[in-house]
């Protein structure tokens, strides 16, 4: 098992990508906590390898308090995830201070803060490991997602620099920018359309791999940038969108 012994924080790891980053580190043999605003479901409750800190990382005031917590239970933290992330559209004629706050404190303020609370923890551990979650939009856009895709190029860009302040204490930083993974939301939205099957089919053909993707799917690139398999990254950004962004479109 890759992650044998070591002890990650994964912030919104009860569902979505987190979850499937949890299982995964789990599954190689990590303990985990995961930090989010709700408690974490029954499943991962009973699991003695989990711990649940609640907290709403968009109003924290002091991050220490929640890694000490963690490293206080568990005897140390070895990896940082920082994955929580809130995406919503609003247009640049009406996206107000508050909105954006609230997009820049949840998807940017929190992983810095996060990653200073925890340096003191992981200089001690060899092999330590900083992955952000950003995203195909911090590289591409939707259509009125300016303040998210702000925040996630600039993760892609928090991550470069972290990269290059940590090296000397032995701690690598790699983002992952996932392409479209299946939620619950996402299923929403497809469900949507006046013809969901079609959405669905016409959605799977931008991706050469014919499928959107899993939680699983950012999982297993998330244990590799946790592991020592990746010793020689950091500072990287590993686009996982199932070929979605390298596909050129052509007129049909
Ligand atoms: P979900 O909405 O399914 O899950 C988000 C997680 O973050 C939840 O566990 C949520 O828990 C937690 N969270 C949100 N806000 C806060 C907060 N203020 N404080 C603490 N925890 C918080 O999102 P996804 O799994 O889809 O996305 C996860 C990450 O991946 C995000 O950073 C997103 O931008 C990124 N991403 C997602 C893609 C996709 O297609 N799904 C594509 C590219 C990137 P709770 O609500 O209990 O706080």
């Amino acid at each position: 098992m890759n992650l044998e012994n070591k002890i990650a924080l994964v912030t919104g790891g009860g569902r979505g990508i987190g979850r499937g980053i949890v299982e995964r580190f789990l599954e190689e043999g990590a303990r985990v906590a995961i930090v989010q605003r709700s408690a974490v479901d029954q499943d991962l409750r009973e699991d003695p390898r989990v711990m649940g800190v609640p907290a709403d990382l968009a109003n924290v005031s002091n991050f220490a308090r929640i890694v000490e917590r963690v490293a206080r239970h568990w005897g140390g933290l070895d990896i940082l995830v920082n994955n929580a992330g809130i995406m919503f559209e609003r247009s640049v004629s009406e996206i107000t201070e508050a909105e954006w706050n609230l997009m820049t404190a949840t998807n940017l303020r929190a992983p810095l803060f996060l990653c200073q609370a925890a340096l003191p923890h992981l200089r001690q551990r060899p092999g330590a490991s900083i992955i952000n979650i950003g995203s195909i939009e911090g590289i591409g856009a939707n259509p009125d997602h300016t303040a998210y895709s702000a925040t996630k190029a600039g993760l892609h860009g928090m991550t470069r620099a972290l990269a290059v302040d940590l090296g000397a204490d032995g701690i690598r930083c790699n983002a992952i920018a996932p392409g479209w993974i299946a939620s619950d939301l996402s299923e929403a939205y497809l469900e949507s359309f006046g013809d969901p099957g079609e959405a669905r089919r016409s959605l799977n053909r931008l991706h050469p791999v014919g499928r959107v993707g899993q939680g699983a799917d950012i999982g297993d690139v998330a244990v590799f940038l946790a592991s020592d398999q990746s010793r020689f990254m950091t500072g990287e950004t590993l686009v996982v969108d199932g070929g979605r962004t390298v596909k050129l479109p052509l007129p049909r």
